[in-house]
């Protein structure tokens, strides 16, 4: 990769946020090898190019300074244009299109960079519109890694906030600077003082699955996020045997017929036990293997020949079961990623004396279009709620 830290802005109209941060990163010893990022409008680019990429700028005089922020590699090259709605960069963001623009352009950003493989992202919210700053902490919350960190920049005195200060000078005693006003201000430096304030973020990434998501969208992330949250949280189960479908926290997948109906079947045995919200898994709401042969296994038959699917035998068994609830738990797997455990089927005890069943609570479970069974097959009974 050829850098150890990678140190991303959205920065507006205010280019001294990244002298700021760089001074402070300066302070903390070791100083990695870092390469610098803006993103930001087209306005904001020429502000970063006057005040500090210019011949005697403020980032050259930072390197002259600070030997330390030599380590920070920072160009023209690496300010990068947040596009607008139709691809042109931005000049500003200011309606509701341009901030889904730029989101989803910060979204791919941050997603590059915390692929597998690349160094520790740190990423700065200070500068930059509030709209700006909340889609980099959000995309950060989204793909953040261990390592990767969030900042804010904090100067003091207040003096200083909104002038054209830019880090600590080493050597003078006094900073002068011109207020917003456009009057003169002077500060003592050793009043001065610029903290990274380190933000604290959840990280979500666990939550997807590498290579599912479409690129560069942020809302239809967030929401495939707060669907996935949803799955976990609550893992309602509706069992569709008319359309052979499961139906796991609203994510439908197809299944073969053979195990929708050894699914409905222990949906339903779960829902048959009175305690079951507390319940783990005991005989009365998990199958025993030994009931596999006989009354489970006349029941699966007797809905095969209703639904008019595979003929379940005589001989049908346990190492039949086996290799069906696998291939089940393996599509759910694949359809839901790390939120398939509690719509898996399980498997609890000792060989010989195995339980099977669905952990989900007996109260999320519906189960939608399972005939009567014994006797009369061929009447339905409808959704049991
Ligand atoms: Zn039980």
């Amino acid at each position: 990769m050829g850098w150890e830290r990678t140190l991303v802005f959205v920065a507006g109209a205010s280019p001294q946020v990244i002298t700021e941060t760089v001074w402070a990163l300066c302070q903390r010893r070791p100083v990695p090898r870092t390469k610098i990022f803006v993103l930001t409008t087209t306005s904001g680019r020429d502000h970063i190019e006057r005040a500090l990429l210019s011949r005697g700028g403020a980032w050259a005089a930072l390197r002259r300074e600070y030997p330390a922020a030599r380590q920070f590699d920072f160009g023209a090259k690496q300010v990068l244009l947040l596009p607008g709605p139709n691809q042109h960069p931005l000049e500003d963001v200011r309606s509701d299109a341009d901030s889904v623009a730029a989101g989803n352009f910060i979204l791919d950003f941050v997603r590059s960079y915390t692929a597998p493989g690349y160094p520790p992202l740190h990423a700065s919210i200070a500068g930059g519109r509030k709209t700006m700053g909340y889609l980099l902490g959000t995309a950060m919350m989204l793909y953040g890694r261990v390592d990767d960190r969030l900042s804010h920049v904090l100067v003091r005195p207040a003096a200083l906030e909104g002038t054209d200060f830019f880090f600590p000078p080493r050597k003078r005693q006094l900073v002068q600077v011109v207020a917003p006003s456009g009057t003169a201000v002077e500060v003592p430096v050793k009043d001065i003082s610029i903290d990274l304030a380190e933000l604290p973020f959840p990280r979500l990434r666990l939550l997807q699955e590498t290579g599912e998501l479409p690129s560069g969208n942020f809302s239809e992330l967030v929401q495939r996020l707060q669907h996935r949250l949803g799955q976990y949280v609550r893992p309602n189960i509706q069992i569709d045997v008319t359309q052979q479908r499961l139906i796991c926290g609203g994510e439908a997948i197809r299944v073969s017929p053979l195990r929708i109906g050894i699914y409905a079947i222990l949906a339903k045995r779960r829902r048959t036990h009175p305690a079951g919200t507390t319940c783990q898994g005991c005989s009365l709401c998990f199958l025993p293997a030994s009931e596999i042969p006989g009354a489970f296994r006349a029941e699966l038959s007797g809905l095969m020949r209703h639904m008019k699917s595979v003929a379940v035998g005589k001989d049908w068994g346990e190492r039949n079961f086996r290799p069906e609830v696998s291939k089940l738990n393996a599509q759910l797997q694949q359809k839901l990623g790390s939120a398939s455990a509690p719509y898996e089927v399980q498997i609890r005890g000792q060989k010989g004396q195995r339980l099977y069943g669905i952990s989900a609570s007996p109260e999320l479970l519906t189960i939608l279009g399972l005939p009567t069974v014994g006797g009369n097959v061929a009447k339905k009974e409808g959704a049991i709620v």
